[in-house]
């Protein structure tokens, strides 16, 4: 009996402290509940503060684009980093880059600066930086009838074929050039520097007269775009052969390591054909100046490119 009494008490304590763990795990239950509820409304809230802000973006975005900045966007803002981007040639840089898809960007903004969207002397600008060092000469720049460049010199005949011309400064350099080569062996001759305007007109109507116009303008410079007006442009042979074949000479290598360090880079290479229009002449060297050469030297490109890079702005 007793027995069973005590069996009853511990049963009905068991029932108790079971009532006690269902109540605590109600309550804990309750608690979790709470603070999901809790976070699921501050989570909501979120998202709908996030969503606001994102539709009042939107509708600072919907502004609509001007067409300049649309332009801008098709050439990927690239105005930001070039600073020799034009935005007046915007149109034509699209166009451009349109027609050569593949084209390095780029090199879309350098070639339309340099004019090459355009058929040769399709344009006729006068030559920037005349009578300095920095001139440039091509089938889109050109000097006037009556240029003669200052202070024109005429060169050492012991490194020239006889009363060559050239400006100054480069004929220094060159007969500083041509000496320091004969020193190690090697022939620098100049036979054909400074030419006139009509000089050169005379010329090109010959080889017109020779070859036609298509033909002759891939190796001859109308009057008033040939770099020899400028005084600063020099063809140079070995003495022994003729000047056409000088880029088979030793000579040539040794031009291919020494001339920028005298001022003078090599100006119609076979790579840039398409910018200068003229077939490669391993002849035909220009007088820059040591720093832009040197630079030209480390860091190839025409003269064309390196103008509208550092000096068209
Ligand atoms: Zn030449």
């Amino acid at each position: 009996m007793n027995n069973s009494l005590n069996n009853n008490n511990s049963k009905v304590k068991l029932n108790n402290s079971k009532g006690n763990k269902n109540i605590i795990i109600i309550t804990i239950i309750l608690l979790l509940s709470l603070t999901f509820l809790i976070l699921f409304i501050v989570f909501t809230n979120n998202n709908q503060e996030n969503n606001n802000n994102n539709n009042n973006n939107k509708e600072e975005n919907n502004k609509p684009l001007t067409e300049l900045e649309k332009k801008l966007i098709e050439l990927e803002n690239i105005n930001e980093k070039l600073d020799f981007f034009k935005e007046e040639y915007i149109d034509r840089y699209i166009e451009y880059k349109n027609n050569n898809p593949n084209l390095d960007l780029e090199k879309v903004i350098i070639y339309v600066n340099i004019g090459l969207d355009q058929e040769f002397y399709s344009k006729n600008y006068p030559s920037p930086n005349q009578n300095t060092n920095k001139v440039l000469t091509n089938k889109f720049y050109s000097l006037s009838k009556d240029y003669v460049p200052n202070n024109l010199e005429t060169i050492d005949s012991n490194f020239s074929s006889g009363n060559k011309q050239m400006v100054k400064e480069a004929k220094e350099a060159f007969e500083q050039m041509a000496k320091d080569a004969k020193t190690e062996g090697y022939n620098i001759r100049a036979v054909s520097t400074y030419r006139s305007y009509q000089y050169q007109e005379n010329l090109y109507s010959n080889y017109v007269k020779a070859d036609g116009t298509e033909k002759a303008d891939t190796y001859s410079a109308r009057a008033g775009s040939s770099e020899h007006q400028t005084g600063l442009a020099v063809d140079v042979d070995n003495i022994t052969l003729s000047y056409t074949s000088f880029g088979k000479t030793k000579e040539y290598e040794w031009m291919q390591q020494n001339a920028y360090k005298y001022g003078f880079i090599l100006r119609y290479t076979k790579e840039a054909e398409f910018i200068t229009g003229y077939k490669e002449e391993p002849w035909h060297y220009r007088y820059v100046g040591i720093e832009i050469a040197t630079y030209i030297q480390n860091n190839p490109m025409t003269y064309e490119e390196y103008f509208v890079r550092f000096l068209d702005k």
